[in-house]
Formats: structure tokens, C-alpha cells, sequence
């Protein structure tokens, strides 16, 4: 697990005591892609926890950045644009700001997948003077910062007229606009130009003030080291991005090295989380915020699919499709090597950083797939269906655990399931069963004969066509899979083992013959794996509508 090897090279490094650090600007709905980094610190500082290494997990909100990009959703904040996070109305009218209020949401899902680092916001540290010896050494040591930039990032745009940190303007309340045009040693004289960005506009003002306590905001990969510095980081990854030679976490060792005088944190980059594909940015993203992830999969699934992969590898996560149901399942088998009902110590480690919170229960865990065709079928007792799965009478661990897998697949089938996972049992016989041919309804003919002499004849019917079937497949018998049909006393496995060796005798395609099943049970072509379909509905049901179906061929 890459956890515990990350952790292992970091305490080889550095015994402790350890600060792990990780930050987002709050310019809006947090995408989803976020999410791993605030995990993947997670579990490095559980980690660390666990070595018995004293650690503080922080994470903040840069909320004295300034608004550079107008929120679509927001036309009127336009006026706003350049001001710092912190300082523009929150657009629920409720929270103290802009950055509170989404920095709030963002928080919220993060601790619900498990995570609850100590929140920091800038504008805080900005006001209250920590950032002060930051901005000191940033304006007195201006050359050196414009040396490293020229060299990291071999940019053209640093000149002697460059600084590294903005002023907020007096008169208009914008960080974003401002250029400091010279620093005495006490305070930063600025102009708040009409052009200095293309995303704000300057209201002109020229002035003079002292840039300490929230007078003035270092530039990013200024303020990135400063942050180590003001708060002692000795932890702090970076998606890939940051990551790149000569890129910001470049810049920002260097002035750490140079300018700070200590050494940039024990660093580790991680691929993005892709949603749907793609790699949302904030401000563009509509619908794959932080939040919407557990509108679509529980805490524990949605922690377990980010914290799972090592971190150079990219996850990706489409909703749609099989995807839940085989996250589901790779989740099961985790928990089944974490509870020791499977050998992979790895699975062991993956389970043991993906959980919310302590232990869980241990329970049974039917699979989900099955769940989602239970609740589907009419007149089925879900829970009486799964205790026979599971062969004994469910503990109240295992009907939370029952009652979760209900509700996560209700809401899937009601949103992202194919359409071949859906499926209604009709009352009456389906219009497309009508269509059924000649050959496929004599195969529901002779499936009635064989459902009505039961699991224990084999072969109740003789092969028309002389053909000498041998035997049907054997198949154990096992009280604890039996339908919960009643008259039937066929399991699913037994009933699909049949209904292969019949379709083999009377020569239909599988296409053809599981066809005219869910064309008679269903009117589609496609449903549940037909014998667990059949053995779950009530016996003289499956019956009555076979011999019907079959009997309109005549
Ligand atoms: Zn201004």
C-alpha cells in the first residue's frame, strides 16, 4: 500500500514532530478533483499517527487570493472581481464571506469521507500579522525572488518593476489590480491600474501604505513558502501540475531555500482524479463538485476510490455503466481481506486507510448488483432473500449494512444504471412476447414441464428430437440459495443450469432462448441472469405466464 510506503520513506527522513499541509483558494464549488489531495494527506498524517510520530493535519483555505474569474452562476459579482475571496458578500447571504462559504462546503465533504484537518484561512494569517516576516523578506529580498523566477521559469516578464506582492487598494478594496512601484523598508507605494489585469479593472488610485497585517498578499509561489515557514510545514504533496520542472513547487523550494532559509517539506505529486473523464477546473466545473461525489456513492466507497490507487496513477471515475457495481465489489473483496476472510495483505492495508471513521461492524455484505435486482422484483422480501444468501439469520449490523446497499442502489438504478440492470416484471404478458418464434416459445414450454417436475427429476422430459441430453450440469444442492418463489423449489443456480441444458437440446442461441425469457417475465431483451430471475418470483406465477406465452404459438 502506497501509504505506508510513503510514510516509511518520510519518517526515514525525518523522525518528526510532523505539520502536513494542504490548500485550496475556495473560488467557488470545489471540484471533486480536490478531494484527493485533502485524502491522500489524510492518510499520510493517519500514518504518521499510527508510527506514534506527534502530527498536526492542517489544510487551507487561500481565501485572500483575489477573485479572477467570474462564477457563471454569478453575472453580478462582476463588480467584485480582483477583491479578495474574503472580502466579496457570500452568495447565500448567510456565511461571513465568499471563501467562508465555500470553503464551508468543500470542508463539509471532506469530513464526511473521514478526513478533518485543523482549517486555516489566509485572510486570517494575512490580518493577524503571521504572514508580516514573509512579506518582509519577499519586498527586501525582491532581487533574489525575480533571480529564481527568471531562472526556474525562465519567464521574460520579470523586470525591475516587478514585485511579489499585491496591495490591497484603499480606495476600491482590490488585491488584484494593484502594482507596487517602490517599498522603503516601512511601506509599498502602488497603483491600482485600469490595465494591470485583464480580468479586473483598477480604479486608478495611487497611494502609499504599509503592506503588514492584511495590507498587502505575497504572490502564490511566494506565499506557498511563506505558509511553510509561518506554520512549520514538514509535509505537503501537489497534484502533478505544481509538479513539472520549473513549475510553481520549482519556484517555491527555491525561495524557500534561498530567501526563508530552510528546506521545502517532504514532497510526494499525485495524478488528478478525473470525474466523467475529464479534469474539471474550478471555476468552469457545473457539476463534479467535492459534494456531488456522495450524491452518487457513499463515504466509504468514495474514500476507498480515491485513496486506493497509488499516487502517480490517475483515477477516473465515470458514474455511469458497471462502474458502481464493480467499485462495490472490489470494495467487498477489500473488506473481506481487512475482516480475514481472504488473503491480500494489500487489500488490508487499501481497506484499513479507506475508512470514515473506526472500525466497521463487521457484517455480510451481499453483493450490490443482487441488491439492485432484489428490490426490482415485485413481492420479494430483499432481507429474507439475502439472510437464505447468507445462511443465516441477519445480525442488525447486517441490516444497516442491508439498508445502505437498498438505498445506494435505489438511487443508482434511479440515475446512472445501463438500461440492461433496470427491469419491471410485468403483470400481464408483454407485447414483445408476442412476437416470440415458434422454436423460442417451445422452449418455454418445455421450461415449464422441467419447472413443474422439479429440481430433483433429471430430465423430465424427453428430448424430442431423441437426442440423448445425458445429464444436467450438477449442481449442488443448497438450501441456503433457494428462491424465495414458494412453489418453486428451484435455486437460481439450479434453475440456470437447466435452462442451459434445455436450450441446448432444442438448438436456440442464448440470445434466443434467455431472450424469450425476458421478453415473456420482462418485455426486453436483456434482464437478471434468467434462472436467479425466475426462482425469485413466486412459482405458479412463472408457471401460469410460460405455459401462456407459449400456448399463443399455436
Ligand atoms: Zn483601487
Amino acid at each position: 500500500m502506497w501509504v505506508d510506503l510513503l510514510a516509511q520513506e518520510l519518517l526515514a527522513s525525518s523522525s518528526g514532530p510532523h505539520v502536513v499541509n494542504d490548500s485550496k483558494t475556495p473560488s467557488g464549488h470545489v471540484p471533486v478533483a480536490h478531494l484527493r489531495g485533502v485524502l491522500m494527506h489524510d492518510c499520510v498524517a493517519r500514518a504518521l499517527r499510527e508510527a506514534g510520530t506527534e502530527t498536526t493535519f492542517l489544510y487551507g483555505f487561500d481565501d485572500y487570493d483575489p477573485m479572477d474569474d467570474l462564477p457563471p452562476a454569478l453575472p453580478h459579482y462582476a463588480q467584485y472581481m480582483g477583491m479578495p475571496f474574503a472580502a466579496i458578500p457570500s452568495p447565500d447571504g448567510q456565511a461571513p464571506s465568499y471563501g467562508h462559504y465555500y470553503a464551508a462546503e468543500f470542508a463539509d465533504a471532506f469530513n464526511r469521507l473521514g478526513a478533518h484537518p485543523a482549517i486555516y484561512r489566509t485572510s486570517d494569517m494575512y490580518r493577524a500579522g503571521r504572514f508580516d516576516d514573509g512579506i518582509r523578506r519577499a519586498l527586501d529580498q525582491v532581487d533574489v525572488i525575480r533571480t529564481i523566477y527568471r531562472e526556474v521559469t525562465h519567464s521574460k516578464r520579470i523586470d525591475a518593476q516587478w514585485w511579489p506582492v499585491q496591495v490591497l487598494c484603499e480606495r476600491c478594496g482590490r488585491i488584484g489590480t494593484t502594482a507596487v512601484t517602490a517599498w522603503d523598508g516601512r511601506e509599498v507605494e502602488y497603483h491600482c491600474a485600469p490595465d494591470h489585469v485583464a480580468w479586473a479593472r483598477g480604479c486608478g488610485y495611487r497611494g502609499k501604505r504599509s503592506p503588514f497585517g492584511g495590507g498587502a498578499k505575497l504572490l502564490y509561489r511566494v506565499e506557498w513558502p511563506a505558509k511553510w515557514a509561518a506554520l512549520g510545514v514538514t509535509v505537503e504533496g501537489a497534484g502533478k501540475d505544481h509538479m513539472t520542472r520549473g513549475g510553481t513547487h520549482d519556484v517555491a523550494r527555491a525561495v524557500s531555500a534561498q530567501v526563508f532559509g530552510r528546506p521545502a517539506p517532504f514532497a510526494f505529486a499525485y495524478e488528478f482524479l478525473l470525474y466523467g473523464g475529464k479534469k474539471m477546473s474550478t471555476s468552469k466545473a457545473v457539476g463534479a463538485t467535492a459534494s456531488e461525489i456522495l450524491r452518487v456513492l457513499r463515504p466509504e466507497l468514495a474514500r476507498f476510490l480515491i485513496v486506493r490507487p497509488v499516487p502517480r496513477r490517475q483515477v477516473e471515475f465515470d458514474p455511469a455503466g458497471d462502474t458502481i457495481p464493480n467499485l462495490y465489489d472490489e470494495y467487498d473483496r477489500a473488506a473481506a481481506a481487512y475482516f480475514g476472510e481472504a488473503q491480500n495483505p494489500d487489500l488490508v492495508r487499501t481497506f484499513h486507510f479507506a475508512r470514515v471513521a473506526s472500525d466497521p461492524p463487521r457484517c455480510y455484505r451481499p453483493r450490490f448488483i443482487k441488491v439492485a435486482y432484489l428490490i426490482q422484483m415485485p413481492a420479494v422480501d430483499t432481507a429474507r432473500a439475502v439472510a437464505r444468501d447468507k445462511g443465516s439469520p441477519l445480525t442488525d449490523a447486517d441490516r444497516e449494512e442491508l439498508t445502505r446497499r437498498i438505498a445506494d442502489a435505489r438511487r443508482w438504478l434511479a440515475t446512472y444504471a445501463p438500461e440492461q440492470y433496470t427491469f419491471t416484471v410485468r403483470d400481464t404478458v408483454p407485447q414483445g412476447a408476442r412476437l416470440l418464434t415458434a422454436g423460442q416459445r417451445r422452449y418455454l414450454a418445455r421450461l415449464a414441464d422441467a419447472l413443474e417436475a422439479g429440481p430433483g427429476t433429471a430430465d423430465p422430459v424427453a428430448p424430442e428430437g431423441g437426442t440423448p441430453t445425458g445429464h444436467t450440469p450438477h449442481v449442488p444442492r443448497d438450501d441456503r440459495h433457494r428462491g424465495p418463489g414458494g412453489s418453486t423449489s428451484w435455486t437460481g443456480e439450479e434453475l440456470h443450469a437447466r435452462l442451459h441444458a434445455l436450450r441446448a437440446e432444442t438448438g436456440l442461441t442464448p440470445r434466443e432462448a434467455f431472450g424469450a425469457i425476458y421478453q415473456a417475465f420482462l418485455g426486453k431483451d436483456s434482464g437478471p441472469q434468467a434462472g436467479w430471475l425466475l426462482a425469485a418470483l413466486d412459482g405458479q406465477f412463472v408457471l401460469g405466464r410460460l405455459r401462456e406465452v407459449a400456448r399463443d404459438a399455436a
